[in-house]
């Protein structure tokens, strides 16, 4: 566990009226900055637990659904499914093409004749593949229902189109009992300064290329991989260059789709051919042309896959910078602020983890703020700490440990050859590999071939497949 941090606090902070609240006052009222997975998920929690919520977004609620690309792939693997049902019932779980439980790890190998040695691993945990955009506008709907319409019901909640600016935040944070950003990885982050201990990198690790497909149904078989049948099935391929998931989606307008979310190692060829992406078309050849080169057993069924139409946004190119921040910061006025989802830990997504750290934090964030009110403690710096703490400690310091780990970093090096080089000979190698996206905890202290063999055998009474 790392040392907590401490919070900047200027001397003409003025949170100090955020004790003052009695249980006779009006409902407390709540600013979030940012209408994204975090943004939608605090204000419909919040808005439920009978607080006056005001959420700001940049973007009307269409132009969230349909102008812009999703902020990323956000496939909840399993444990985190509990908190995002904390937040918004389940609207998903009866579709079949939302979910996947088994995975085929793939390790390229040139000198295997179908270029690729597989290993098949059957989930402990059922994961749940929804477009963020679909998630978020289905929060902000239900957010939307309890405030009547945008212009606000009995409570005084509402939604607001406006980009915030730093001086708008200073005002809104006077004015509100609590300001939560929500800006994602930009936005108004910088209102957070970095905590450089927490934070795993100084830059990128891996430039990123992500589209949304259709052409294969949900439950496809890939041809020369080691499948699990009866359930969805997705790839998780490592090669030289980078890695590739490829995985069953449910597209935001309802349609049974892929995506294909890969990475590239920096000064690689598959770097280049990322940098060439410039919509979903070329973004689509450019990850065929990949398995072709590079995992060429599933080329003929990646072929398959085609762009939708429909939407121009399917697609996604850029790296990420990962960055763990401070959980509270001071408007230039002294307003107390505090960090919310992608604004407060960002990482690489190759473990799968932004979206689901940010359902974790809210969720606890509705418990924190109401145990607090209840007990009469106030919504100030100390609490805030307090409950971004719980959080790193509960979830984030293991959500950032594996992506560490996927990412190859030397820390695991003994680690990844344990679980690919036993991977062939014992499923539940796989099956441990998988559970660490759903449950991360051991990527904090796996480091041995011995650490590894602990865990798999606690997997072995699990595996079916
Ligand atoms: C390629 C990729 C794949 C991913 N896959 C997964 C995965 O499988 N599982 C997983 O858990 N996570 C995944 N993630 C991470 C996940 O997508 C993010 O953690 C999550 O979407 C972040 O949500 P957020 O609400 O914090 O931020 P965002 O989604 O970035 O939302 C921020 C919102 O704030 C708005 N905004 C910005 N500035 C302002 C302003 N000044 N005023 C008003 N509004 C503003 C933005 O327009 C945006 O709507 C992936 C990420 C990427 C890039």
């Amino acid at each position: 566990m790392s040392t907590p941090s401490t919070p900047h606090t200027p001397d003409n902070q003025n949170d100090t009226r955020q004790s003052q609240h009695t249980p006779t006052d009006a409902p407390r009222s709540i600013a979030i900055i940012g209408a994204g997975l975090a943004g939608t998920g605090a204000a419909l929690a919040l808005a439920r637990a009978g607080y006056r919520v005001d959420l700001y977004s940049d973007r009307t609620r269409d132009a969230l659904r349909d102008e812009v690309p999703a902020t990323g792939t956000a496939i909840l693997f399993g444990a985190s499914r509990t908190a995002d049902a904390q937040i918004i019932d389940d609207l998903y779980a009866d579709n079949p093409a939302a979910h996947f439980a088994a995975s085929a790890a793939g390790l390229a190998n040139p000198d295997n004749p179908s270029g690729v040695d597989s290993f098949p691993a059957r989930y402990t945990y059922e994961a749940q593949s929804v477009d963020a955009r679909l998630r978020a506008d289905d929060r902000l709907a239900a957010f939307l229902d309890l405030t009547g319409d945008t212009a606000g019901d009995a409570t005084g909640s509402a939604f607001h189109v406006t980009r915030v600016t730093p001086p708008d935040l200073d005002r809104i944070a006077a004015d509100h009992d609590l300001t939560l950003v929500a800006t994602g990885k930009g936005g108004l982050a910088d209102a957070f300064t970095t905590d450089h201990e927490r934070t795993p990198y100084p830059g990128p690790q891996r430039r990123v290329l992500t589209v949304t497909a259709t052409g294969l149904p949900s439950d496809h078989l890939f041809s020369g991989r080691a499948e699990v049948p009866g359930v969805n099935n997705a790839l998780l391929s490592l090669h030289e260059e980078g890695e590739v998931f490829v995985g069953p989606y449910l597209h935001k307008d309802g349609l049974d789709a892929w995506v294909i979310l890969a990475w590239a190692r920096p000064g690689t060829a598959t770097e280049q051919a990322f940098s060439e992406a410039t919509d979903a078309e070329s973004s689509l050849r450019i990850l065929q042309d990949l398995h072709r080169r590079v995992l060429p057993d599933v080329a003929d069924d990646l072929d398959q896959l085609r762009p939708i139409e429909a939407d121009p946004h399917s697609w996604l190119a850029g790296a990420v910078t990962p960055r763990v921040r401070r959980p509270v910061g001071y408007t230039d006025g002294g307003s107390l602020v505090a960090a919310l989802g992608d604004t407060a830990i960002a990482v690489d997504p190759i473990a799968g983890q932004g979206a689901q750290l940010g359902d974790f934090q809210v969720a606890a964030l509705v418990e924190g703020l109401t145990a607090a009110e209840t007990s009469g403690q106030p919504w100030d710096a100390d609490l805030l700490t307090d409950l971004f703490e719980a959080h790193w400690d509960n979830h984030g310091a293991a959500g950032v440990a594996v992506t560490s780990l996927f990412l190859g970093d030397p820390l695991y090096a003994e680690v990844a050859g344990a679980f690919f080089g036993s991977a062939g000979a014992d499923p539940a190698y796989a099956t441990a590999l998988f559970s660490l996206f759903s449950e991360p905890a051991p990527a904090l202290t796996l480091r041995t071939a011995e650490d590894v063999a602990g865990l798999v055998a606690s997997f072995s009474q699990k595996v079916t497949a």
